[in-house]
């Protein structure tokens, strides 16, 4: 959840909904996480706000859906060169934000290092893949070998044939920064952001969107678009329409961070110039702080650990959203991790890291996140409903592409060609058969 202290101050305030209020608007966003903010900050820049507003609508308050509690890992790691180009994306204009707006998004370019096992030949084959083609398409990265690996991460336990993956671009961002300064660019191009706005019903009449019932009264609206996370396939189904959806809980473990030593220099030739990350603010002192290792990828033991030096933590969590529990009761909000997550976690981490043997736990993450069969998200239309839009199934990668995704709906919403994101490979009908 945003703290109050990070409220932003915009042209136009975020306002608590209490009593009805009839409202039009040109676009309907339902849901105040990473996507639905951004899709309202590309959204509202193709509409006048007097005219056709355009209106964000968060039955809680914005980043209290799984977004809030994500680490929020920025990486290029991709297989798929569809997404790979939408994270790569998705660097740029985060580093652009911040040095162009003035705004934070606590980006953190601590670099992200994968590392496989020698002895994971199809691990290893598949690195090698993905590398080629990241690279061909402009991502800045390269293969590192173990005593690169020991360099980039000293203290790190890796065999003489352990193959690495570099991106000095990557790193992390404070969700809750992101998720505020993406409202508060929604709202200086002119959309409009409700809070606290309860008991959503979507009208739909001759198959056709004419606007959400909610608590707070009625929105009369021709589009709607639901980026409401883990909970779109219920709004969904109360429509009668099926989606191959579901849901699974997510969970991180906090170990207290340890202090970096000297790292020893690296080559960072591919990176481009400091000069390109000059904001116009001045950085959190903490978010400088420096540490101890890049953002670890453990892509043979399924694992992801990332120092955060504005919270003095390390998080982290499981790769891979197969081995994650899957969740039908979405009333009781998990608060904590499980004991046997944080057991493994602990325990992987202090083997690959021995440095972590003695830092106490600061606490753990749980949340859920919707995810798809085939780990890709579902954008776009609803099929027979006219003015209807979904965005979910993220399935842990929502930061690398919300950026993406927020253009592409702009487009496809406002009629332009879909340039941003491919249509058809994020399109529910691939699920047809
Ligand atoms: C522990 C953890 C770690 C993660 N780490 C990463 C990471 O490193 N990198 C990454 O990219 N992703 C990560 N994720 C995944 C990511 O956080 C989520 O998948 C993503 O944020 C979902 O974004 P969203 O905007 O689609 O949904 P949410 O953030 O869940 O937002 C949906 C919003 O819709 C609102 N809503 C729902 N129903 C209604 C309604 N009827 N009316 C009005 N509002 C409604 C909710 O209140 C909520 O605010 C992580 C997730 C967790 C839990």
């Amino acid at each position: 959840m945003i703290p109050d202290a990070d409220a932003p101050e915009a042209n136009a305030p975020e306002t608590e909904a209490s009593e009805e209020i009839p409202m039009k608007g040109k676009v309907l966003i339902v849901g105040g996480g990473a996507m639905g903010t951004c899709i309202a900050m590309q959204v509202a820049s193709r509409y006048d706000p007097l005219e056709e507003p355009v209106i964000l609508i968060e039955r809680d308050q914005l980043g209290s859906g799984s977004s809030g509690r994500a680490g929020a890992i920025v990486h290029q790691t991709y297989s798929e060169r569809a997404l790979a180009g939408m994270a790569r994306d998705a660097v740029r204009l985060y580093h652009h934000i911040q040095s162009s707006t003035g705004r934070s998004l606590g980006l953190r370019r601590t670099g992200v290092l994968g590392i496989v096992s020698g002895s994971d030949k199809e691990g290893v084959a598949k690195l090698d893949h993905d590398l080629e083609m990241q690279t061909a398409i402009g991502i800045k990265a390269r293969r590192v070998n173990a005593d690169e690996i020991r360099k980039l991460a000293p203290g790190i336990e890796v065999n003489d044939n352990t193959v690495g993956r570099f991106e000095a671009e990557g790193g992390y961002i404070d969700p809750a920064k992101a998720i505020s300064t993406f409202s508060v660019l929604a709202r200086a191009r002119g959309a409009t952001t409700r809070l606290g706005v309860k008991d959503l019903e979507i009208e739909v009449v001759d198959g056709k969107v004419r606007g959400a019932h909610t608590a707070s009264g009625f929105f009369e609206t021709p589009n709607v678009v639901l980026a409401t996370g883990s909970w779109t396939a219920s709004i969904l189904g109360k429509l009668g329409v099926e989606l191959p959806l579901s849901v699974v809980r997510t969970e991180e473990l906090c170990l207290q961070m340890p202090e970096a030593t000297q790292a020893e220099e690296y080559d960072d030739s591919l990176e481009g110039t400091s000069s390109e990350l000059e904001t116009r603010f001045r950085p959190d002192p903490l978010e400088l702080v420096p540490v101890p290792h890049p953002v670890i990828l453990d892509l043979s033991r399924g694992l992801h650990a990332h120092c955060e030096p504005h919270t003095g933590q390390t998080r982290i969590g499981r790769l891979g959203i197969d081995a994650f529990q899957g969740v039908t009761d979405l009333k009781n909000l998990p608060k904590v991790a499980s004991e046997e997550f944080q057991t493994w976690a602990r325990n992987t981490l202090c083997d690959r890291l021995p440095m972590y043997k003695d830092m106490p736990v600061m606490g753990s993450v749980a949340h859920y996140t919707a995810v798809t069969k085939d780990n890709r998200p579902i954008v776009g239309r609803v099929k027979g409903i006219e003015g209807l839009y979904m965005v979910v199934g993220f399935s842990g990668s929502d930061f690398h592409l919300a950026p993406s995704i927020g253009e592409g709906m702009a487009q496809m919403i406002s009629g332009e060609p879909v340039t941003a994101f491919d249509p058809d490979f994020f399109s529910a009908e691939r699920f047809a058969d």
